[in-house]
Parts: C-alpha cells; structure tokens; sequence
C-alpha cells in the first residue's frame, strides 16, 4: 500500500491513522499519485482565495472510495489542517473497510494524560465525555475505561517539584528471548559473557547518578527495577547491584521500590529474599497465559506450573504487593484459554493485575509471520478482563497504547486499592522526572509546564560498555537541568 501525500506533509498522523485500520504494514510514500498503479491512500489539501479543500481517496483491489470537505481559508492552521484530513481520512476508512475503530482517532499513547490535560485545562466530565466521543469518535466504552482510570490516579498524581524523582535501573537480559518479545533484551546465550561487564558498568552509572541526586539534593521517589528479566541475573549479582543503589541514593524516603521479577523459570528462594531484604515493595510476576501450549507456541520458556510456584514462594517470603502481567491476543489463546487464565490469576489474588494486548513490533520474531497468522478475539478478552477485574476489586490504575497492536487495543494496569504502581503511573503521565541507568533506559527530565527532554542511553550491553565514557559526559546534561 503507497500513501500519498498531496501538497501536505502530514506524514506521521497520516500513517498513525491509517495504521489503525491497517496495522503492522510498512507504507511506501509519496507527494503524487501519477507513478501508482497500485494500491493507494492519497489526502490532498488545496488552497483556494476563500476556501481549503480537503480531500481523501482510497484504492484497493480496484475498489475506490472518496470524501471531501471545505473550511474557510482564513482561519486556516497547520495543526488544524492536520486535524481536519485525518478525520476526513479516519471516516473514509470506516466506510471503506466498515469497521469503527473503538479508540477512534485517538492516535496518542496516553489517552488518560489526555484527560488528566482536559481536567487541569477546567473542563469537567461531560466534556470531556462529549469531546472523547464527538471530536475523536472514541468509542462509549473506551471512554469510560480511559475515565475510570483517570478517576483512580488523579489521588496519586504528585504535585510537580522539580526535585523529587524516580529511579530506573535495566537489566537487560533474558534466559531466551520469547518471540513476540520487542524490547532490547538479550537472550543469555548470545549476551551472557557480557554480564559481569554490564553490571561493573551499570555500578559506576549508579555512582554517578548517586553524586548529582546528592550534589542538587534530590529526593527520590520510587525505584524500577525493569529489562528484560532482572532476575534472570544470578543472586548474588542481583544482590551487588541493589546493594550498590542503597549505597548511592538515599532510599529512606522512598514510596515504592519495584522489581520486575518478570518470568517463573528466574525466580528462585535465593533472589526473592535478596530482593527482600534490599527493601523492594513490589514485584511482577508474569505469566502472559496459564496456558502450557501457548506459551510453547510463543517460545516463552517456563511453565504455568512455574508461575504458581514463584507466586507462593513469593507470598511465603511476604511481599504483599505482587502484580501480573497477561497478554490478550496471544497466537493459539483461545477466549475459553483467556479466561480460563484470568479466572485462575484472580482466584490467587495478586494485587494487581496488567492486561497487554499483543503487539506487533517489527523487532519481535512473530512480526515475520505475520498477522494473518494471529486472530483471536482479543476484543472479547480484554472487554472480560475489564469487566471481570472490576467485579473482584481492582481499580484501573493505569494505561498506555502501542502502535500495531492486535485490534488496536490498550494495555491496562489494575490494582487494588493502594497498590497500583505510582512508577507506572508517573511514567505515563510524565509528571515526574526519571533518571534512567543502564542500556536503553532513558533520563526524562521534567520541568514546569510539562517541558520535557530526554537523555537516552545506548541500546545494547555492549555499546553501552564499550562508549561507556561518552555515555557519561551526556551526564552533564542532567547536571544542567538541575542548575
Ligand atoms: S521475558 Fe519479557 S523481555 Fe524477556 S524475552 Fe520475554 S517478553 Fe522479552
């Protein structure tokens, strides 16, 4: 499929819109439509003395469809321009493929830090009910999902102060690498020499990070500990490292210290007690399904078998607030399998639970195969999760979406009450500044009037050891923000 973009360059909202009727498809562009023969979507903008003209055309196996629409030239804007064609475009492909989006035009990773803007911008519920449905042609029950969820954190938003933040450490390693995986996790056969490396590395980061956090007296907030998999490190390794974070930051005034223990076949006795004893409040224990042929069908190594036995190991060594992660959509789940799962994690009473839809990242192994090979009702999964997970009282905390996801689905965070992750929530709300360690992680620098800018680390273990030096002098980045 060619996207043509005539006398406008609208090109990322473009794609954005026409991804979610078309996910996971690489696009070729254009600014005219004479070379296409092919398959075509093209959006034209023409100026005219009075008027502008929008229009919108599709073309796909010989069928066609167009629409059009005027507004006065002199109140013309690019940001409205932009609006304009792509909701033209947006209600064109409803037509065309007969099928309404249920996050309508919403293109946005957040659309609950949407909201949160509605409501410091003064506008109450029903508006921001009338512009979620009317303007972007959300669906009811997105909205109110998106609402709920802002109901639940707006509590836990922190007043902005420049110099309380939150900590982000990476382990990016996994034992093997599932294939629907698209983070930069390295599976330890290829990575796993690197490790003792990567974590003397990530040490000297956390000394460095410790000294501004002391030199511009901040107060840290919360911890991450995310990758990958950070158990799938050994537990004395485990043990040095977040020893080495106790030693650099003053952790006394910490609210939450996280672990994302991740997958069963990591999790021993051994680093649930290190984990404990360096003072983390909350782990993740991530199943995706409980279903033993899919997660063979998606190359995740353990079992579900696995999966209960980390989880009461885990209660036994008394952490009280342990999340897990599900994936709706997987490849083979069937919606009997899903909720079979999800009826079987509420039964065990965790204190949160997160639904992800999958997602389609060219990264990940399964992309090659395609999406033909993945259909299920991912729509009905996620619809009973919500409903199921309300029932047993657990709030919807927080939410985020990803470009290719299965049925353009989000993926919701949900807790009982007083144990939603205030990190999850900070990250998606960029409410709070985020010093990232290690490889790929980034800083978020958060100032007033949501200014933000970033400071990224190099993505892969070795790159971020072998330029370690120059990685550092980007340092002095923070050191500026904080002047
Ligand atoms: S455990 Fe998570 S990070 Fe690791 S390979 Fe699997 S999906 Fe990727």
């Amino acid at each position: 499929m060619t996207i043509i973009l005539n006398n406008n360059t609208y090109k990322y909202e473009t794609e954005a819109t026409v991804k979610l009727f078309i996910p996971a498809v690489r696009f070729e562009f254009l600014s005219d439509e004479r070379n296409s023969d092919g398959d075509i979507i093209m959006t034209r903008i023409k100026h005219c003395r009075k008027n502008v003209y929008y229009y919108a055309y599709i073309r796909e196996n010989g069928r066609v469809m167009r629409s059009s629409c005027t507004a006065p030239a002199e109140s013309f804007d690019e940001k409205d321009g932009e609006f304009i064609i792509c909701r033209l475009l947006f209600l064109l492909l409803c037509r065309f493929y007969n099928t309404k989006p249920q996050w309508g035009l919403l293109t946005g990773i957040r659309p609950v830090r949407k909201i949160n803007v509605m409501l410091e911008n003064g506008m109450n519920e029903e508006q921001v009910r009338k512009e979620f449905t009317g303007k972007y042609f959300v669906s009811e029950k997105k909205t109110d999902i998106a609402w709920r969820t802002a109901m639940v954190q707006h509590p836990l938003l922190p007043e902005f102060d420049k110099k309380t933040v939150s900590i982000y450490i990476s382990i990016p390693f996994c034992p093997t690498r599932c294939s629907y995986c698209s983070f930069v996790s390295h599976s330890m056969d290829s990575a796993y020499k690197l490790i003792p490396d990567y974590l003397d590395y990530l040490c000297k980061e956390l000394e460095i990070l410790g000294e501004i956090v002391n030199e511009y007296g901040l107060k840290i907030d919360t911890v991450y500990y995310g990758g990958g998999t950070p158990t799938s490190i050994s537990a004395d390794e485990l043990g040095k490292i977040m020893r080495k974070t106790a030693e650099c930051f003053d952790l006394s005034k910490v609210r939450e210290y996280n672990v994302e223990a991740g997958r069963a076949d990591t999790i021993t006795e051994e680093k649930l007690a290190v984990i404990k004893e360096m003072g983390a409040t909350r782990i993740s224990v991530n199943p995706q399904t409980l279903n033993n042929d899919v997660l063979r069908v998606i190359g995740r190594k353990g079992t579900a078998e696995e999966v209960l036995e980390a989880f009461a190991l885990a209660r036994k060594l008394g952490f009280d607030n342990i999340n897990m992660d599900l994936i709706a959509g997987l490849p083979t789940d069937t919606f009997e399998s899903f909720k079979d799962t999800l009826d079987r994690i509420i039964a065990l009473d965790p204190d949160g639970i997160t639904v992800h839809a999958l997602t389609l990242k060219r990264s990940a192994g399964l992309y090659q195969t395609g999406h033909e090979n993945i259909s299920n009702p991912a729509t009905r999964m996620a619809d009973y999760a919500v409903s199921e997970l309300i029932a047993h009282g657990y709030d919807p905390y927080y939410m985020y979406r990803q470009k290719n996801t299965i049925d353009g689905l989000e993926n919701i965070g949900y807790a009982k009450p007083g144990k939603g992750s205030l990190y999850n929530i900070f990250i998606m709300d960029e409410t709070q500044t985020i010093l990232g360690a290690g490889c790929a992680a980034s800083t978020k620098l958060v100032d007033v009037n949501n200014s933000i800018s970033r400071v990224m680390n190099y993505k892969f273990p070795y790159e971020y050891i072998r330029r370690f030096d120059e990685l550092m002098k980007k340092k002095d980045e923070i050191r500026n923000f904080f002047e």
